[in-house]
């Protein structure tokens, strides 16, 4: 069981949904920050979480964040996302600038701003939703590999940094998991694309496994810090290695 404030940032769809659902079973008081505050309202609605609204992209959103979370215990960075599948040599600039704003400049500032609160704590708990895109890279991931081997390098910069403080870092990288959005914010909206991922692979990840296993992560006894948790589908052995059926 948990206790204490548990932020979960992108908590309005997919993964970050599933993990403050998870949490509030747990025992967390669950502040859930997404852009979209609907979604977010209606989560509360559904577990009783505080909802607020942040853009992880602006500071002064984040401030906003830190002002309205006095005490806070862990903190799940998964905010972040992939825009589109383009090749270096056509590469989209504005697209690269987005995914290092949201997956790296966006976890920087959560975790700065809570920073306090976590050590203040006395048994915080950062967790990074990486990806496996930050451990391994593939032809038209170039920038969301960048961004996300960026957050990776983050994640193990910062647990250095506060190796003394009383304050767990974890990663938590997975593979392919089939939420409702990922795929679709990828590729601007287009189902088929998006459908086209996942089509054929048996046993495809979804949002509960991974809030299965974050939060398995911060309710491990105080010394104990999960690293690195690499989390893929069976089918899935290698980010190229993807076993299909029909
Ligand atoms: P979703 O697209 O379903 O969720 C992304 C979440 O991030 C949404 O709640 C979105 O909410 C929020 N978000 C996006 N931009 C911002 C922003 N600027 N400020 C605040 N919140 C923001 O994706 P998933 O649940 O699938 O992915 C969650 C995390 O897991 C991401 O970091 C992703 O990179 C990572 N991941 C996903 C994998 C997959 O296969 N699905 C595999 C490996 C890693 P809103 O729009 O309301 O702000």
């Amino acid at each position: 069981m948990g206790s204490g404030v548990a932020v979960v940032t992108g908590a309005s769809s997919g993964i970050g949904a599933a993990t403050a659902r998870r949490l509030a079973a747990e025992g967390f008081e669950v502040v859930a920050a997404a852009r979209r505050m609907d979604r977010l309202e209606d989560l509360a609605t559904e577990i009783g979480c505080t909802p607020i609204a942040v853009d992880v992209t602006d500071q002064a959103s984040v401030d906003a964040l830190a002002l309205a979370t006095a005490s806070c215990r862990v903190l799940v960075n998964n905010a972040g996302g992939a825009f589109g599948l383009d090749r270096i040599a056509v590469a989209n600039d504005d697209d690269w600038q987005r995914m290092y704003d949201v997956n790296v400049l966006g976890t920087l500032r959560v975790t700065r701003a809570l920073l306090p609160a976590l050590v203040a704590s006395g048994d915080g708990v950062i967790v990074n939703v990486t990806s496996t895109a930050g451990h391994g890279v593939y032809e038209g991931g170039g920038g969301y590999t960048a961004a996300k081997f960026g957050e990776h390098a983050l994640t193990e910069t910062l647990r250095l940094e506060l190796c003394g403080e009383p304050v767990r870092v974890a990663e938590i990288a997975p593979g392919m998991v089939k939420t409702d959005e990922f795929s679709l914010v990828r590729f601007a909206g287009d189902e088929g694309r998006a459908e086209s991922v996942y089509a054929g692979v048996p046993g495809v990840l979804v949002a509960d496994d991974i809030a299965d296993c974050i939060a398995w992560t911060v309710t491990r006894p105080w010394n104990v810090n999960i690293d690195l948790m690499v989390v893929r589908p069976r089918a899935q052995a290698a980010q190229h290695k993807v076993h299909r059926e029909s």
